[in-house]
């Protein structure tokens, strides 16, 4: 199918119900990363749009509130079922935006799904309490309610998951939610945008503003109708956010940048350990925010894991995303090649050896060979900072409290990985890890059924699971007397 024949495909934006049709004097241009083509075009909106948006959310956020839980459950249903029966054309949207393979788009297509599932289900268990009294003739009801117009800023990573990630438990809490994408991948956020619509969501429960960063933020965290802001992205970007937001004191829901240390033991299945780091690092080319960003790999396995690391990354396949037996897709754009160029340069210059990959990859543009470097020690720039790309940087340790220090020694506290196969270390290292998500013999952690989220710069709140949805919501306490 070509895209413009796609329904879900739509060059516009979503404003409180009304769709606003890209203008060619007034519009940003969106292209795909791996070729450079032209996608289409999405209008550029700002502070009038944004406001119009939050006022009819507003309004249309009462109504859905009063509607049951299992209203609002079935409505989530209906989505969730929509978005499955089109993943392939999503996932083709998704994959001409942001330009991972085809089959890990489908895979983003479900798992952003999941949430949606998760949260119809959720919807209908917000449960209130009540409290036994402080007087003979009171009692103390407590009772859960949706905190109200939710706005929402996702990054360009995971175009799908990220915004049903937000807007399903925000809807499912009975909030109405106002999205900025990222401004690469606008479409993917759009299309779930018209799937929400034929589900039968309610007008202007759910609007996609694209355009100006500066303008619909500064707008999103000074209007005092929105009483919570959820994001991710960067933690410089995601600071700002949180200093803006304190003079309308909005709830915070923070998802922020990683450097995940992913550390292996001598007493590791050493084969596993390989498995999951293929996993952890090379997902989405390396651009996810639980990317093993260091990998600390003990003396006694050290050469063995890399020879066997760098043998399976030596195998995958780079090109673009639609063409079937691609692994990696092209990198977002030639600010993130620069960065991990930088990381592995400064690497090099200080002792660390290639020993696969090392360069840009000779398709050109944006693509970039998987690399795995030894050597590699505290003082490069790999250990401070994240390089969000497919470089398996390779630190060697000798103790286990070292490495714990080391792993612990940044601002980030997001996901941490390691592998050992002795059960008082896996406590041991599991509670040591200053982190908020921590795989054990695993590569991968993420399901909708998880608590996702990070401690110190890397953010509040959690998404996913029974937990995530109450950042959406109030407690009320109801003190009844003269009972
Ligand atoms: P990345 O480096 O991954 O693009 P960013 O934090 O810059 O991460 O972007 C994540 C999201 O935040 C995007 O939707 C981006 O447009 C948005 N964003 C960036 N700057 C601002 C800002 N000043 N106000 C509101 N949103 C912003």
């Amino acid at each position: 199918m070509v895209l413009k024949d796609s329904t879900l495909f739509r060059q516009a934006a979503l404003v409180g119900g009304q769709w606003i049709e890209a203008n060619p004097a007034n519009s940003n241009l969106i292209r795909n990363p791996a070729t450079g083509d032209k996608l289409g075009y999405v209008p550029e909106l700002g502070t009038l749009e944004t406001r119009q948006a939050i006022d009819v959310a507003r309004v249309a956020q009462k109504s859905w509130a009063r509607q049951t839980a299992k209203e609002r459950s079935n409505v989530l249903r209906c989505w969730f079922e929509l978005i499955l029966q089109h993943k392939q054309e999503l996932a083709r949207i998704l994959t001409l935006e942001q330009g991972k393979p085809l089959l890990e788009a489908e895979g983003e297509i479900v798992y952003g799904a999941s949430f949606i599932e998760w949260y119809a289900e959720e919807a209908r268990r917000v449960y209130g309490d009540i409290i036994p009294g402080h007087h003979k003739d009171k009692r103390i009801l407590v009772m859960k309610q949706p905190i109200g117009v939710v706005a929402a800023i996702t990054p360009w990573n995971f175009p799908n998951a990220m915004v049903t990630r937000k807007a399903g438990p925000a809807l499912a809490a009975g909030c109405a939610v106002v999205l900025k994408p990222a401004p690469q991948t606008p479409f993917s956020a759009l299309a779930l945008a018209v799937l929400a619509e034929q589900a039968g969501l309610p007008e202007g429960l759910f609007s996609v503003i694209t355009g100006s960063a500066v303008e619909i933020g500064a707008e999103m965290t000074s209007n005092p109708i929105v009483r919570k802001l959820t994001f991710t992205g960067s933690t410089p970007v995601g600071t700002e956010l949180y200093r803006r937001s304190a003079g309308t004191i909005k709830k915070l829901g923070l998802e922020l940048g990683g450097n995940a240390p992913f550390i292996v033991f001598d007493d590791a299945d050493v084969e596993a350990a390989v498995e999951g780091a293929m996993i952890a690092k090379f997902r989405n080319n390396g651009q996810t925010c639980v990317c093993a960003n260091r990998m600390y790999i003990q003396n006694g396995i050290y050469d063995a894991f890399g020879q066997k690391l760098s043998a399976k990354v030596a195998k995958l396949r780079v090109g673009n995303g639609l063409e079937s037996n691609v692994d990696l897709g092209p990198l977002i754009n030639a600010a993130a090649v620069q960065k991990v160029e930088d990381h592995i340069s400064d690497a090099i210059s200080k002792g660390a050896r290639v020993l696969s990959g090392g360069k840009a990859h000779s398709l050109g543009g944006t693509f970039f060979e998987p690399t795995v470097l030894s050597d590699v020690t505290v003082g490069m720039l790999f250990a401070s900072e994240e390089t969000f790309g497919p470089v398996a940087p390779l630190f060697r340790f000798a103790d286990e409290d070292d490495v714990v220090r080391q792993a612990n020694d940044t601002e980030f506290g997001l996901a941490a990985y390691f592998y050992s196969a002795d059960l008082a270390r896996v406590f041991r290292i599991a509670e040591a890890l200053e982190y908020g998500m921590v795989g054990v013999n695993t590569g991968l952690v993420s399901t909708a059924e998880a608590p996702f989220g990070g401690v110190k710069s890397s953010g509040l709140g959690r998404e996913g699971s029974k937990y995530g949805i109450d950042d959406f919501l109030e407690i009320k306490y109801v003190c009844l007397g003269g009972i």
